[in-house]
Formats: C-alpha cells, structure tokens, sequence
C-alpha cells in the first residue's frame, strides 16, 4: 500500500480514538467495514500493524461509557473488532491492556434482552476467548455461566445467537481452567442433553453449524482428564456413537461426523495391549554383563492391574500436547560445530589390530598365478550341476535386460561388443589359492559344503507317518499344511517307518521342483532348504515359509497406489468404538499365542483362521478373533526389546475364499505411514503358486493407519523417566483367492537371511569366473552364530603380465552394505539386483568391475533378519546407531566392517563410494542422504565463513547421475544435511572417520514414486532390483566423470552410455511434464490422530466467523424468528438489503470515499427498533 494511504489509515485511527463526534466516528467505521470487506486478511492484517485493535478498542472503551451506547456505532465497531481481533495474534493482550474484558462482560450482559445486539457482543466474546489468558479471565468473571443463560435447546427462534453463543463457550473451553470449571458445574452433561436435542430436533439438517459447535464444546472440554472421564460418565460414548449412526448416510453431516469420532476416539478408555508382557517373547543371553533394555520397560505386569489412577493429570495433559515431538526434534538436530563436522580421522582400536583385515582384502596381494585353478574349479562345479537334477543352472542375462523394456538394447550390444578376446589366456598354473585365503573368519569350504548338501540330500522327508498319506498329489492340495510336512527341512534322523511314504513325498517334490525348475531366475528351492538348516536362531526354526522357500517371481505389471475411500478411517474407528459399546458382539478368542505354546498345537476353532509365522522373519505374537472375520494382531517386539513393530510377516490358512476378513495390528509405533497414501501389504498365496504364478503381490483394501487406544508406559530414551508409547492400528481386509490355501502376508517382499544365502551360492556358480573374481568370506559371527558374508567382486585381471596385474591391484574401492534394518527387506532387494548386475555379463558390469573392487556385506544384520525384528540386533541395539563405537562383542558386524573400512583407510585406499541401502517407511521415492558441511550449516542457519570452510561438492556428483539413470530416484529427495542425532549412522562416520566424502545411506520407499516413470505406481521387486543395477551404472559414470581413466576404457564407455543417455533422455521426456513438488506428504486425508489440533482451528475458523456475520447481516430482512424485525420494518428492510448490496465496492476499488453508501448500511442497523 503506498505511504499516504497508510498515512491516511493511521490519520483515521488515531480520529477513531480521539474523537466524540457520532458522525465522524459512524464515517470512520463505515470507510474502515469496506476496507475490510473485500478480500484477504491481508489487509486486516495491515490494519492490524497500523494499531487498528487498539484504536478499536479505545472506541469500545468509549462507546461503552456513556449511559445508553448508541447502537449505530455500536454495531459496527463491534463486527470490526470481531474481524480484526480474531485475526490479530495479540489481541487477547491487547483486550487486557485496554481493560476491555469487563467492558465485554458488561455489554453482553445488559443486551441479553436483544438478540441482534447480543450475537455481536458474544462475536466479540469469542474473539477475545481465542487468547487462553484472556479466556481464562472471562471464565472467571462469569462468562460461561453468561452463555449458558444464551443457550436453549432446540429452537428454529434466535439461532444465530444461539450459534455465537456456542462459537464463544466453545472459544472459552479451549481453556483447560475453563473446562475444568465447566465439568465441576455440571455443563458437560448440561452440553451433552442440549447435543442430543439439536440432533433430534433439527430434522432437516438445517442446523447443522450450532450441532457441530456443542460438539467443538465437548471437543475441548474432553482435552482433560476429567472431562474425559465425566464425559465417559455421562454415558458420552453412547450417546455420540448412535447419533453418528444417523448421520453416516449424509454426506453434508462429515463435519459432525469427523469432531464426534474425534471426540469418541480420544474418550475411548485406553488400555494395555493384551500380551502378557510388551517385551519380546524372545531373550537373547548377551555375552559379559551387557544388559539389552533396562528391565523396567518390560516389568509392565505390576502396572497392567491398574495403577494408572495414579497418573498426573499434568503429566496426562502435557502428553497429549507434546504428542509429535519426536517428529518436530529433527528441525533443531542439525550439528553446526564446525569442529564436530570436519573430518578427522581418529581410530576407535589399537592399529595393529587392522592388520588381520589384510586376509579380507586378498585381492591386493594375490599374484593369480592360480588363474587355472580358477577356471578348473569352475569346471568341477559345472560338472557336479549337471549331474543334479536339482541343481540351479541359471543362464546369467544382463541383470537388467529382463527386466524393463528400456533396457532391451543391452543384448544388442553384447553381440555387437563380441566375445572377449582375453578369454583364451588364462591358462595359468595353479598355486595355492587357499592357503592365502585362511584367516580368522574364513570359513571359505562352508558354502561349498552346503552347496553340495544341498544336491545330495533328501530333504524332504516325512516326519509325521499317522500323516503320510497326505503325498498323494491330488489330495495333498486339500490339507493346507501339506508342504511342511514336505519341505521339513530338519530330517536328519528321520524315524519314519514307512519306506514308501518317504519315497513318494520326495518323488513328489522331485516333480513338483523340476515342474518349477528354472522359472525363477537366481533361485533354488534346493538351496533355499539347505541354507535354511544352517541357520540359527533364538526360537529355533523348524519349518520354511513357503514363499521364501518355493521362491518369488515379480508380476508382470506395477499395481497403481490404492486410492483412499471418503470416510474410510472414520468408519474403521466407529467399528472399534462400537466394540466398547455392544460388548456382547465381540468373540475375543485368542487363536494364536507365541507366549502360550498349547494355543499353536491345538486344532483352530471351527470356522476360525490359523496362523503361523515360526519361520525365518516371521513375527507375528498373538492372534484375537474380534468377530466372525475380523481378528486383531500383534507383533513380537525386537528380541531383547520391548519395542519396534511395524514389520510383519505371518502365515494364514483356513480361510473362506472371496470373503473380506478384516485385520488390525494393533502394535505399530511409527506416527504415520504410507499405508495412509496409496500403500498396499504383499500377499503370497500357495496355490497360486502352484498354478505357475509365485509371486508376492500387493494386497489388500481398505487399508489406514491410525492412532488406538492402546498404550504403553515405558522408560524414556536416555532420560530416565517415564514416557508414554502411542501405538497405531494397521487395518486392512483381504479377500483370500482361494478355498483351502495357505497364504502370507507381509509388510513388504520378505527377503530372507536364508534368502539371502542361498542367493550368493547360486551367484557363485553361475558367474564366468575367467571374468569376474568373485570372493565369498565370513565378515564375522554374529552373536546369534550365524556367519556373515563379505563379498569382493572385481575383473579378473585381463592377464598376468605386470601391468594388468597393476590395474587390477589399484582399482579403486566401492563400499555396499545392506539391511543393518531387518524391517527394510527393500533394501535386500535392491542389493539383489546390484549384486546380479555386479557378476553378469552385461557390458557395464564388465566395464565397471574393470573399474572398482567393490566390498558388498549384502546383510548387516543377520540375527535382526531372522528372528523378525524391525530395527535392532540380538543385543537390543539399533546397530546403525553403534558405528561410532562398535563393540566388538555385542556388535561385531558393525565392528568388522568399520575394521575393514580402516584398514582400507590406513593402506591408502580409502573407499571412493561408501553406501548403506536402507528403506525408508514414510517417503516415497528413492533417494540419497549424504554429508555436506556446508549445506548443513547453511541450512541451520549459520553464518559460514566460505575462506575457512572448503568443501568439494563431488558428493552430489552421484544422486545427480542417478536422477538421470534411475527411473525410482528423484534427485529432489536427496540431503546432505549431517544431524546430530545420526552421528553414529554408518553414513556420518564413514564421511568422518575414513574421510570418504561420498558416503551415503540409500534409501528405498516401499510404497511408490512421486515423480518420473512410475510415478503413482506400487515399486516391485523388479523396480527395487532395477534400483541396484541402476546404482551400478551411476557408479560407472561416476567413475568417467571424476577419476582418470584409460582411452581404451573412455571409448568402450562411450560406446555403451551413448546409447543409455539416449534411452534416458527418452525416459525423461516421457515424464517430464510431471511437475516437480515437494516430497513431503500432504495432510492426511483424516487425521490418524486425535490429539493434536484440528483442522478447524485457524483460517477456516476464520473464514467460519466472517461468513457467520456476513450471514447475519444479508439476513436482516428475513430475519422473522429474530424480534429485531418486526413485520412493520418489512418495508424499510427491504430497502436497507437493497442498500447493503450496492454498497459492495467493486473487485478492484481498494476504499470507498466517506460518505459513500456503506454509510447507509450502519445507519440502517440504526433504524431498526430497539
Ligand atoms: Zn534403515
């Protein structure tokens, strides 16, 4: 606005204040109610900063002094201020300094006789009530008993003073004295009667604004404890869930709809989870005197029988405001000491101890005079594959021409590149290979060992013989559990003593498997079997799920994300609240119990579901049927843990087909997920399976998450205290395919260790070992004694001759690692896809293992994999937050590789990529996190001094190659923003420690992508595995663009990414019209919480004001239930309606001169009687 209209505004103001002319004043108002009319708040906001309150408030102070206030001026001074105040963040203090509260009080109470009069002060009222303080004062002084006397039941007279009336109680209740006040007074009930009048009074919906606020009035008296349990009292529940009930069918009623079951949701009496205790139901001995969790998390029993009478209403109240201050932490976590930032390399362990690295890095010693053996070993295992029937023989394709139609130009150039012409001369003898190879870890025959296992062995043998009759083929189908019975992979003594029992099961499986045999790229269910017998773990798996074990072969389409159904969360939760208030409909009948060992051998109810998750990654704890098709459930919480529940994977069968069962897991902790936007779980059906389609797909409908009623005291993180746990309820239904089969559900593609395992043996044979050097050693044990594999993959050297043998020794060195998160089985099968890459034959991959050793320790965390955690290891610790300091007992993974990295580090060869593949549960996309000094500081906000600060910005190098190459990354997503709370992440210490400054934590989403080619699509596993191939040829450009490389090397890289840019550029193209948005998730379509502030506090209640004295006001005529009006105005009315329509400035005039016919409108508010 220019500086003399502002000049002018100030000029008014300070006229408005001073004078006690009637007519300058009734001016003023009149030229300041058109400013003010039009548009935004913006320009009340304007108003605002040129003192418009005060001046308007100094008016008030003076209109109310004099013995009969003149009502002309009155009138509109009292919409101004309820315009501006409510728009005016310190207005409650400024009501206060102008000692205006009584001056409120007061004419509210002498204009209770005149309704038109009184709706403007009660405006005023709520204006004022906004501010806790000044509400509070109001309360005191006798404001809602004011409002109270306003209030009446259902009546069609005096309704828009009734509605500001309740908009002002309501305003006041926001304050927690207030609501206490009103509790001790009885008005909840009073509030819950007048509810129920208006519900079943106003038939026609006509009043719906005046319901909805009694129900903002319990909304907010409920935000204490005491009114939530006189709410309870008052028998609220019932009364509320039947009058929803009515409502559900209008589509106009959502907004009672939503505050009623927003108020339902928070009054639920909250409860316990019923486990006996919320610790897992596995415990882990921990070597030394290390102790997991203080036990006092898990000591819940004594509180479960209900000592939580004894908590603080305080303490009550302050949780509820302080609900997501986990998520609001972040925005302060930033590290701005520069100090903490820089690199500086430091060693956590004595340096001679790196020294037993060296045996992992044999690669750098190794003369190959042993290149033959190489190749006659090879020729040893080809010959034992063949012998088997069993065995895989998988054609190695370019991993990624199979999988998206993009890539199909790979072929074509493998042909064009022609067949090597190094291959023939690598006929060196052999020396001792594995002399060299022994070293502390090493237990380099054990995969041989278990490969060959694997060929010999009858594994399949049949333990039960009273059930043996179960192998005839057709009837085997019939008895759901037949296939454990079958791949029992525990058979060393079997006891059977019927011969041909065993026989024919295992003749079945023989034809079943070479039925099957070769569908499934980089699987083998024989392996699979093998593999999965050797692993240990805390509950002692004896049976295979059979997805992991039969194999997973991706859909041939992308499912598009789910699309929310209107009202979906609202009417899940009236399910629930309708189990509180018709009990006798609930069954309740626990189905499955880890912690209750007879409940898994006794046969299921009739007509119930069974399930089973004691297999490898399973974690399901306890099963409840709620009703006939819906069952509650509950997940084991991390060993040695009394937390971390979101992943879930579990076995049902019994099921009826195209029947929707309902499931609700009542134990996630994370405050929102992408269940929320589009998300569906994976499914896995056995028959399926059988019918050539093994496959996990997505699944389920009907699907939200939300916060429940359920909660959990426990100690809180580091600070000794006591803090509450929220959990959150997945639902979700599902219609099973078909009758008497076996399926799984999961969270995500589950991606055993065993998985995992049997996958590296497969890659290990199949590879073209003239091509590619492939090492398979043991990193470590881990606690649980299952060994973990450290891979090396480079080229083979192109001969012995020194400068090739040179070449080979000093390439430089890519540092992968994967699911240090058992939850974020993504992550696995991304690593999939970069590892079959890595050893195939496609061009790339030989260029790029010509160009990188590459370190890969393909599962960080193998024990968490097993036994189904989510986050954390045996010990109970988030190993990605232990790399600062390892220990080498309780984490010796993380111990080991940050050993190896130093060790690399100490001889000079640092690694140039250092990458940690991760899933991330809330975002979509694909994306990096890396480390950056000075984006971190400028992003807190520091000052940085660029001189002192010097930084080399190769870190954006690689997710800037991968937005072009990858079709899942979105460059947009990535940060480079080092937060304190993850100083100990792999990412940041590697960055410090090893200086490695491209050191990254890649995260996956399991849902799907935002921007690019699969924009709106569910990510497979083939899109997660194109990821990691993708992530290999990003590592080959950036390899071109940063290092020095030969010319040999330049053209056939040339040759190669000529062609990808153009498939990219295509690519690019093809989406480049999606615009580019913030990855942030909009606004839940309904709130998964209830705690946290509505949706209706803010503009739109603004908005809800200004509309209801714009109502008020173009109503004035036919206003026949308000006595304002009277028959005999009719006329005079009538003209002042036409007056108020013209006075309306046009779109773009700013003010009106004075004087102009707005002016009639206050004075014909005048005119109307008394
Ligand atoms: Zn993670």
């Amino acid at each position: 606005m220019a500086e003399q209209e502002a000049s002018g505004l100030q000029v008014l103001l300070s006229t408005l204040q001073s004078s006690c002319d009637k007519d300058v004043i009734l001016n003023i108002l009149s030229v300041l109610t058109d400013l003010l009319s039009l548009g935004t708040g913006r320009r009340i906001h304007y108003v605002v900063s040129k003192g418009g309150s005060e001046a308007l408030l100094q008016a008030l102070a003076t209109a109310a002094q004099t013995e009969l206030p003149d009502h002309g001026t009155l009138l509109p001074l009292l919409r101004l201020l309820a315009r501006v105040g409510q728009r005016d963040r310190k207005f409650g203090l400024k009501v206060q300094k102008a000692e205006a509260t009584d001056i409120i009080l007061s004419l509210t109470r002498r204009h209770l006789g005149h309704h038109l009069h009184l709706t403007h002060c009660l405006w005023v009222l709520r204006v004022c009530a906004s501010n806790v303080t000044t509400g509070t004062m109001l309360g005191i002084n006798g404001a809602m008993e004011l409002l109270f006397k306003v209030i009446t039941p259902y009546s069609k007279r005096h309704v828009r003073t009734v509605r500001a009336a309740i908009g002002a109680l309501a305003a006041l209740l926001k304050s927690k004295s207030n609501s206490r006040r009103a509790v001790n007074r009885g008005y909840l009930g009073e509030l819950l009667r007048l509810y129920q009048d208006w519900h079943r009074n106003d038939v026609s919906n006509n009043y719906i604004y005046i319901r909805r606020g009694l129900l903002l009035c319990l909304k907010y008296i409920t935000n204490i404890q005491l009114g939530r349990e006189t709410f309870l009292g008052s028998r609220g529940m019932e009364i509320l869930f039947t009058s929803v009930q009515d409502c559900l069918s209008c589509k106009n009623l959502d907004p009672i709809i939503t505050t009623a079951t927003h108020i339902l949701r928070k009054c639920y009496p909250k409860e316990h989870l019923p486990v006996v205790t919320v610790r897992s139901s596995y415990s882990f001995p921990l070597p030394g005197n290390a102790s997991a969790e203080p036990p006092c998390e898990g000591s819940e029993g004594k509180w479960l029988k209900g000592d939580s009478e004894s908590e603080g209403e305080e303490e009550d109240e302050k949780d509820w405001d302080n609900e997501d201050v986990e998520s609001k932490e972040e925005d302060c976590d930033l590290e701005t000491d520069v100090n903490k930032l820089r690199s500086r390399p430091v060693l956590d362990r004595p340096e001679q101890e790196l020294e037993k690295y060296e045996a992992l890095c044999a690669e750098l010693f190794q003369n190959f005079q042993e290149l033959e053996f190489e190749s006659e070993e090879k020729k040893s295992l080809e010959d034992r594959t063949e012998s088997l029937p069993s065995a895989p023989s998988h054609f190695i394709p370019s991993a990624t021409s199979v999988k998206h139609p993009n890539c199909r130009w790979r072929n074509q150039s493998v042909t064009e590149m022609g067949p090597d012409p190094g291959e023939q001369d690598f006929k060196v003898p052999l020396q001792s290979w594995r002399k060299k190879e022994e070293c502390i870890w090493d237990k380099n025959d054990e995969n041989r060992d278990i490969a060959e296992k694997a060929q010999d062995k009858e594994f399949c043998e049949e333990k039960d013989p009273a059930r043996s009759h179960v192998f005839a083929l057709c009837s085997l189908l019939k008895d759901s559990a037949w296939y454990k019975k079958v791949f029992y992979p525990h058979c060393e003594a079997s006891i059977d003593p019927s011969p041909e029992g065993r026989l024919e099961s295992s003749d079945l499986v023989r034809n079943l498997l070479e039925k099957h045999r070769g569908d499934i790229p980089f699987h083998s269910p024989c392996f699979y079997a093998a593999r999965a017998q050797c692993v240990k773990s805390i509950p002692g798996y004896r049976e295979l799920a059979f997805p992991d074990f039969w194999g997973h072969q991706p859909p041939p389409y992308s499912k598009p994300v789910l699309e929310r159904k209107h009202g979906l969360q609202r009417d899940k939760v009236l399910d629930d609240v309708r189990r509180l208030i018709q009990p006798g409909d609930v069954i309740g009948r626990t189905v499955f119990d880890l912690d209750d060992p007879s409940s898994l051998s006794s046969p299921a109810a009739p007509g119930c579901l069974t399930f089973f998750s004691k297999f490898e990654s399973g974690n399901l704890r306890k099963a409840i049927q709620v009703r006939e098709f819906e069952y509650d459930l509950i997940m084991n919480a991390d060993v040695n843990s009394s937390q971390h529940h979101q992943w879930f994977y579990f076995e049902v069968c019994d099921m009826k087909p195209a029947v929707p069962y309902r499931f609700n897991i009542i134990n996630c902790e994370k405050l929102n997920s992408q269940f929320n936007y589009g998300m569906q779980l994976v499914m896995y059906s056995v028959r399926e399976a059988l019918q050539g389609r093994p496959r996990w797909t997505r699944a389920g409908q009907e699907i939200c998450y939300y916060k429940n009623h359920y909660r959990c005291r426990s100690a809180a993180a580091g600070g000794g205290g006591v803090r509450r746990r929220f959990y959150y309820t997945l639902t979700f239904s599902i219609k099973f395919p078909h009758k008497d089969d076996v399926c799984y559900l999961a969270y995500h593609y589950p991606y055993t260790y065993s998985t995992m395992m049997s996958h590296l043996d497969i890659l290990e044979q199949n590879r073209n070992p003239r091509k590619v050097y492939w090492r398979q050693q043991t990193l470590c044990q881990t606690l649980g004694g299952n060994p973990c594999p450290l891979l090396t993959i480079t080229a083979m050297p192109e001969s012995k001759n020194r400068d090739d043998l040179e070449q080979f020794c000093s390439r430089p060195y890519v540092f992968l690692t994967a699911r240090v998160h058992p939850g974020e089985s993504n992550a696995s099968w991304v690593m999939k896809g970069t590892l079959e890459f890595l050893v195939s034959s496609d061009p790339i991959a030989e260029l790029l293992r010509k160009c990188f050793i590459f370190k890969i320790v393909p599962m960080l965390n193998p024990d968490g994999v097993i036994n189904g955690n989510l986050r954390c290891s045996l010990s109970g610790d988030d190993l990605n937050r232990q790399w600062l300091a390892p220990s080498s007992q309780l984490h010796p993974t993380i111990y080991h590789a940050k050993g190896l990295l130093y060790y690399l580090s100490s001889i000079g060869r640092a690694p140039l990529v250092f990458c940690d593949y991760h899933g991330h549960s809330q975002k979509k996309n694909v994306f990096l996190y890396g480390c950056s000094i000075k984006e971190t500081l400028w992003q807190a906000g520091c000052m940085v001094d660029t001189a002192v600060v010097t930084e080399d910005v190769g870190y954006r190098t690689l997710p800037k190659i991968l937005d072009k190459v990858a079709p899942a990354f979105v460059m947009n997503s990535c940060s480079f923003l080092v937060e304190k709370s993850r100083a100990s992440t792999a990412r940041v210490v590697v960055w410090k420690e090893m200086g490695v400054l491209r050191s990254y934590t890649m995260e996956s989403t399991y849902c799907s992508c935002s921007h690019g080619l699969y924009r709106g699509l569910q990510l497979g596993t083939q899109e997660l595995e194109e990821m990691g191939s993708k992530f290999c040829l990003g590592l080959l450009i950036l390899h071109l663009k940063s290092l020095p490389c030969s010319k040999e090397l330049m053209a056939q890289a040339a040759l190669l990414l000529d062609l990808e840019e153009e498939i990219t550029d295509r690519a690019q193209r093809r989406c480049s019209n999606s615009s580019l948005e913030s990855d942030d998730e909009p606004p839940c379509a309904e709130e998964i919480d209830y705690d946290t502030a509505s949706s209706s506090d803010g503009e739109e209640e603004f908005l809800e004001l200004d509309q209801e004295i714009q109502e008020c006001l173009s109503c004035v005529e036919g206003e026949t239930e308000d006595e304002g009006v009277t028959t005999g105005q009719t006329c005079s009315s009538r003209a002042l309606r036409g007056l108020y329509i013209s006075s309306q400035p046009a779109p773009n005039s700013t003010a009106l001169p004075l004087g102009s016919p707005a002016l009639g409108l206050c004075r014909g508010f005048e005119s109307s009687p008394v």
